[in-house]
């Protein structure tokens, strides 16, 4: 059976959290392997080994692993009886029909009793390679490393590392609320905080049918390609055209960019507090656009008793983009949608709104009620990856 040897990020897991997170590293591993056939997963001396049945599965168990938060990076790995002639066989054979002008050995022996030090392996095998293949050693720069690690009673022979998302596993870090609008930034902002471990819950906001029901689909598809890097999301979707059209009729135009987003916060927050969010979070940066001004995140974030955090606030643009093409929400994002910020505003907002101009101005609004009334009717999806379709049926 194809093996994998997973590495996790060594430095983040250490501590006395450590057997928890790799636990829930190893729970993530087999669910995202959902489908595949004869998938085991285990713990083995400070690895994880994956192990599937068929070779053909190989890239698709490639792809979903580089997408886990908490891997380092993985390779494929032949494995062989923990004794150097079988390690040496195993090696050979791999390396038929590979080309390399030049190699170097690397060994790890996470199990002493193995009677080869990792310097002797990497010599003595290096030195079988040698003499097999005619190529030469070259430490600094090889044109191909070929890895050996002795876990256990097995031992495993690697010609190629793949990188891992990095971060940490999908879940250690509990559970916070993002608020997904459709654009670019805020489906970066969801993956950083999916990256740090977060659960990410996601809340969006559409003047359905007051503006075309682009912006809900647009959602939706993003929200999928998210549920790829934490397998399992819930996405919450918030009526708030009717608020809109009570904005208008009582907030000043240059103000209502920033009501509209603190009434987004409250609902949000209502909806958090709920679905058990520690904390809500942005795609807003620094100076972006108009409204996205010091004093204006000061004035939103005081409609909020919740955390707002904002991984993308010190971002440039093109940063984020590059962000957002990886995970491949960017070509969602940029589909033309009518966003409802934009709704009833005018070009130039407020760039330095008052919270006691912000604080009047809603006075006129039963933001209570509004608040209430939008959260408790808000529409719930469950999203899963793989999707139940791709499941392999019990
Ligand atoms: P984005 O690309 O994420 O839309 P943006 O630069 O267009 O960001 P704004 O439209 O001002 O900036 O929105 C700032 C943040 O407010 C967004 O990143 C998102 O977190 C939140 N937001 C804005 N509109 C919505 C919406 N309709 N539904 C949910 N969240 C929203
Ligand atoms: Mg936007």
């Amino acid at each position: 059976m194809p093996s994998v040897i997973v590495h996790y990020q060594e430095i983040a897991l250490k501590g006395r959290n450590r057997p928890w997170f790799v636990e829930r590293l190893l729970a993530n591993i087999r669910a995202a392997m959902a489908g595949l056939d004869g998938v085991k997963v285990r713990a083995l001396m400070g690895r994880i080994e994956l192990q599937h049945a068929s070779h053909d599965d190989w890239p698709q168990v490639r792809e979903r692993l580089s997408r886990l938060p908490g891997i380092a990076n993985f390779l494929r790995a032949a494995p062989a009886a923990c004794d150097f002639d079988a390690i040496t066989e195993t090696v050979l054979g791999e390396l038929a029909g590979v080309e390399a002008n030049s190699f170097r050995v690397t060994a790890r022996r996470a199990d002493k009793r193995f009677p080869l030090t990792s310097p002797q392996i990497e010599r003595d095998l290096g030195g079988r390679i040698k003499a097999a293949k005619g190529w030469r050693v070259d430490l600094e720069q090889p044109a191909l490393t070929v890895r050996v690690e002795v876990l256990g009673d097995r031992a495993f022979c690697c010609l190629r590392k793949e990188p891992g998302a990095g971060g940490l596993p999908s879940g250690v870090s509990g559970r916070v609320a993002c608020l997904l609008s459709g654009g670019i930034d805020s489906p970066v902002a969801a993956w950083r905080m999916i990256k740090r471990g977060c659960r990410v819950r996601f809340i969006h906001f559409h003047s359905y049918p007051i503006l075309s029901r682009t912006s809900q689909d647009k959602v939706a598809e993003i929200a999928a390609l998210l549920t790829r890097y934490q397998l399992e999301s819930r996405l919450y979707v918030v009526a708030f055209g009717g608020i809109q059209r009570r904005v208008v009729l009582a907030v000043p135009p240059p103000l209502r960019v920033v009501v509209y987003r603190r009434l987004m916060l409250r609902i949000a927050e209502r909806i958090a507090r709920v679905s058990g969010s520690a904390a809500l979070v942005t795609g807003e940066a620094v100076g972006q656009v108009a409204s996205q001004t010091l004093d204006n995140l000061a004035v939103i974030d005081a409609a909020a008793a919740l955390p707002v955090l904002r991984p993308l606030v010190g971002m440039d643009k093109d940063e984020i983009i590059h962000e957002a093409r990886r995970l491949r929400t960017y070509e969602v994002s940029i589909i033309p949608d009518e966003d409802c910020c934009t709704l009833f505003t005018p070009k130039h907002p407020a760039t330095r709104a008052t919270a006691r101009q912000v604080d009047e101005a809603e006075t006129a609004l039963p933001v209570e009620a509004l608040v209430e009334d939008a959260a408790a009717n808000a529409e719930r999806h469950d999203l899963r990856f793989p999707p139940a379709a791709a499941r392999r049926p019990a």
